[in-house]
């Protein structure tokens, strides 16, 4: 599974940041979310956190 994220739909609450336990997610000002998919392990506990929907795991 790969995470991705819709920073349309984002609403740059941080919390995503804050719960990931790989330390993977970045809050930029202007690009919005970007993931290091190198450090993801598709735990999902960010997409299970985000209260936008933003986040999703895909095949
Ligand atoms: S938790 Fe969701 S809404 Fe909040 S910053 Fe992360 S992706 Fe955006
Ligand atoms: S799926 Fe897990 S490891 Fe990957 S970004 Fe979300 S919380 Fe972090």
């Amino acid at each position: 599974m790969v995470l991705k994220v819709n920073n349309d739909k984002c609403l740059r609450c941080g919390g995503c940041v804050s719960v990931c336990p790989q330390a993977c997610i970045d809050l930029h000002e202007v690009k919005g979310i970007q993931i290091n998919k190198l450090k993801c392990n598709s735990c999902g506990i960010c997409v299970t956190f985000c209260p936008a929907k933003a986040l999703v795991l895909k095949k």
